[in-house]
This record gives C-alpha cells, sequence and structure tokens, in this order.
C-alpha cells in the first residue's frame, strides 16, 4: 500500500495521478518535476513552435546545428522513417522523390553536393554487399539498373531519363532476354 503510494505522484498540471516514471528527475533540485513528462513536453512543444514562429531564421540555424551534430543517427533514423513513408505511400513517394531529382536537376550546386555525397557512400559500402546489390538490381530489372543501362547504351545523362524511358528500356531487356532464352532452348 505505501510503496503504491511513494511510486505515484499528481500532476499538477493535468491533475492525473502517474507512476514516478512519468516524471522527469530534476538533478539539481533532488526532486522529480512537478508536471508530468506529457504537460512538460507539450508545454516545450508549444513554446517552441511560439519561437520558431516569431524568429524563423534563428530556428532553422538551430535546427541545422542539431542536424550537424546528430548527423549519423539522424540519418539511421531517416532512412528508417523514409523506409516507413515508402511502404506505406508508395505513389506519394515516388512523386516526392521525382519532385526533388527535379529540384536537384535545375540546381548545379546541389547537384555537385549530391554527386560528392553519392562517390563517398559508395566508398564507405561494403564491396560485396554492393555486388550482392547489383546482382540484384539486374535479376528484377529494378530502376537503378535500368538507368545504368540507358546511360551505357545512349550515353545520355541520370537527369535526362525519364520514367517512360525506364519502361520502354525494362520492356526491351526483358523482351531480349526472353528471345535469348528461347535460342538456347532450341538450340
Ligand atoms: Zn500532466
Amino acid at each position: 500500500m505505501m510503496i503504491e503510494e511513494v511510486n505515484t505522484k499528481r500532476c499538477t498540471k493535468c491533475g492525473e495521478v502517474k507512476s514516478l516514471e512519468q516524471f522527469y528527475w530534476r538533478k539539481t533540485e533532488l526532486r522529480f518535476s512537478s508536471w508530468c513528462k506529457f504537460c512538460e513536453n507539450l508545454q516545450r512543444c508549444q513554446s517552441l513552435s511560439q519561437e520558431r514562429k516569431k524568429n524563423p531564421e534563428k530556428a532553422r540555424e538551430t535546427w541545422h546545428r542539431y542536424r550537424i551534430r546528430h548527423l549519423q543517427e539522424m540519418r539511421i533514423h531517416d532512412a528508417e522513417r523514409q523506409k516507413l513513408y515508402r511502404r506505406r505511400f508508395p505513389e506519394k513517394a515516388r512523386l516526392l522523390a521525382r519532385q526533388s531529382r527535379l529540384r536537384r536537376v535545375n540546381d548545379p550546386e546541389r547537384c555537385a553536393v549530391f554527386k560528392t555525397k553519392r562517390a563517398q557512400y559508395y566508398l564507405s559500402q561494403d564491396k560485396e554487399a554492393l555486388a550482392k546489390n547489383a546482382k540484384i538490381q539486374r535479376a528484377f530489372l529494378m530502376d537503378g539498373y535500368i538507368k545504368v543501362c540507358i546511360r551505357r547504351k545512349y550515353h545520355c545523362e541520370t537527369n535526362n531519363i525519364t520514367p517512360e524511358m525506364v519502361a520502354l528500356e525494362r520492356e526491351h531487356i526483358s523482351l531480349m532476354r526472353l528471345i535469348r532464352q528461347k535460342k538456347k532452348e532450341v538450340a
């Protein structure tokens, strides 16, 4: 009975009785916060969003600094979030990807940054994993592989490759594969 009472606390903001885990520990004051985590976070969010509205320039800078400091974790987080988004809204994700590609294409500076990033990414990757990925891309005629084919065959810039070209080339390659297979069967 006593233990139960000790382990709970009433939030002075929302008035709910919650377990102590729901309250932040104030290290300097050696006590639990009088507001619960939920109320504190809500308050922080609200004041932050007000600050952002008042001074968007500064908010952007802060965000940028934060991003740089937490780049590695955020990258993992971003990748996971994007994966989820792509799975839930495949159509929207494709549209967004196309839009961002167009924005990049029209901005040489952005283009250069992207290219170096991509090069760095490939250098950092495990060679075996890359080879495996390339194999899968080729076997399932995925967009990446088709684009490589188009670039090689027609000396076309990636940026000029349209989804229609990809679709046509995919059909072409699968037809060629089929013909080759039939020839083998006859021989
Ligand atoms: Zn509360």
